[in-house]
Formats: C-alpha cells, sequence, structure tokens
C-alpha cells in the first residue's frame, strides 16, 4: 500500500494519515514533520531550510527529494508508507516515480476561504504532533495539550500572511499535480496510479470512512 494525500495545507492530510497510518500499520513520511523536526534540533539541514519554511516558500526539490529516497529505504517501508506533503511539484514526483511505484493519489480538495480559517486557527503539541483548532476543536483548557498538559504553540507558519503565501504557492506549484496524476502517462513497466478525489469539508470521520473503504476494497481484491 504506497500512498501519496495531495491537498493544500491545511485540507486535512496529516489528520488523515495519522487514521489510516492506525489502521492499516504503515508509516507515514511527512516531509514537513522533517524539516521541522530538522529545525527545532539546529542540524545543519534545520539551519539552511529555517527560513525558508517559516516564510511559507518551498525547499528546494533536490533537497527534499534526497530526504525522502532516504526516508524510502528504510525498512519499514517496505510494506507500504504514505507521504503527506510530498510530493509538492511535478519535478519532485517525476523523481519520485523514479524511485518507486505509487497505488493511490488521495487529493483532498477544500476551498481557500475554509483553509485560511482552518490554519490561522489551528494550534499544535509539537512533540506529539496533536493538532487543535481554537474554534472547532478547542482543547480543554485553551492553551494546553489535553494529554500532557504542556503549552500548544501556533506554528509560525500559520500567521495570515504567511497562509496566503502558503496557498499562492499550493495554486502555482503543487495544484499542477492535478492535472499530473489524473492524466497519468505512465512509463514501461510502471504501475499507474488510481487518482481519487475527495470533498474535503465534510468531517474528518466521513473523509476516512470514504478512504478506509477506498483501500479495504483495493486490498481485498488484491488477496
Ligand atoms: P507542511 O507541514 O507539509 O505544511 O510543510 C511545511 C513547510 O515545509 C512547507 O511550507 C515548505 O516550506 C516545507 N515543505 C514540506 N514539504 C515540502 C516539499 N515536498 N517540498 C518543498 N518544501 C516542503
Amino acid at each position: 500500500m504506497r500512498l501519496i494525500l495531495l491537498g493544500a495545507p491545511g485540507a486535512g492530510k496529516g489528520t488523515q494519515s495519522k487514521e489510516i497510518t492506525k489502521r492499516y500499520g504503515i508509516p507515514q513520511i511527512s516531509t514537513g514533520d522533517i524539516l521541522r523536526a530538522a529545525i527545532a534540533s539546529g542540524s545543519e539541514l534545520g539551519t539552511k531550510v529555517k527560513e525558508i519554511v517559516e516564510s511559507g516558500r518551498l525547499v528546494p526539490d533536490d533537497l527534499v527529494i534526497a530526504l525522502v529516497d532516504e526516508r524510502l529505504k528504510q525498512p519499514d517501508c517496505r510494506q507500504g508508507f504514505l507521504l503527506d506533503g510530498f510530493p509538492r511539484t511535478v519535478a519532485q514526483a517525476e523523481a519520485l516515480h523514479q524511485l518507486t511505484d505509487i497505488d493511490f493519489v488521495i487529493d483532498i480538495d477544500v476551498p481557500d476561504a475554509e483553509i485560511i480559517e482552518r490554519l490561522t486557527g489551528r494550534r499544535m503539541h509539537m512533540p506529539s504532533g496533536r493538532i487543535y483548532h481554537i474554534k472547532y476543536q478547542p482543547p480543554k483548557v485553551p492553551g494546553v495539550d489535553d494529554v500532557t498538559g504542556e503549552p500548544l504553540i501556533q506554528r509560525p507558519d500559520d500567521s495570515e500572511e504567511t497562509v496566503r503565501k502558503r496557498l499562492s504557492v499550493y495554486h502555482e506549484q503543487t495544484r499542477p499535480l492535478r492535472d499530473f496524476y489524473s492524466h497519468y502517462k505512465t512509463r514501461s513497466n510502471e504501475k499507474a496510479p488510481q487518482y481519487v478525489k475527495l470533498n474535503g469539508t465534510s468531517s474528518p470521520g466521513n473523509i476516512s470512512d470514504t478512504i478506509f473503504s477506498l483501500l479495504d476494497q483495493a486490498r481485498k481484491s488484491h488477496s
């Protein structure tokens, strides 16, 4: 089960990833999480990308492609994996398909106005990646993680100005992947990924149910 979750920032990729990885036991590979961890650790990579990530622009293709290449070689990816936030450009997608076949591309579609509201209200517990929303999914105590009692933060790139920048980057560079995957051109011996577009404005539970029935079906017809 080799999956890609596509969609604008804030479309719900992270939330759905957690559900999918729990159900199917495959690792989630989030390039955003990897880059944020590198920034938090102060590594050479982190120092290099900090300013780019915090301004809402994209990190250079060769850098993220190398990260993903390295990650896909780990033994836990043998039974499959879920890519969240990668590929984000056509060049990344081309490079990815040189590395591996992909079975499904699930595209979560949410209008811009809703994305802005979701992201600017989003709060995060950094160590666990747990996500809240000040209006739609508030923590029991404002500003504090329900499980650990530790403080929640607003990601520096979730400020309104940066969210607008990230959305324009999405429209220019990532959205073309819709066309890329809905008219996918296979190379020799390659299996074309199945592209599915979902309405991302329904409840997270409904979206997970739709994804599960699709993937369960595929698994059944495979076994
Ligand atoms: P995310 O958590 O997926 O929204 O990613 C946060 C930020 O990390 C993005 O705004 C980019 O600056 C950077 N980033 C994550 N994934 C990629 C990628 N595939 N290509 C380039 N930059 C990325």
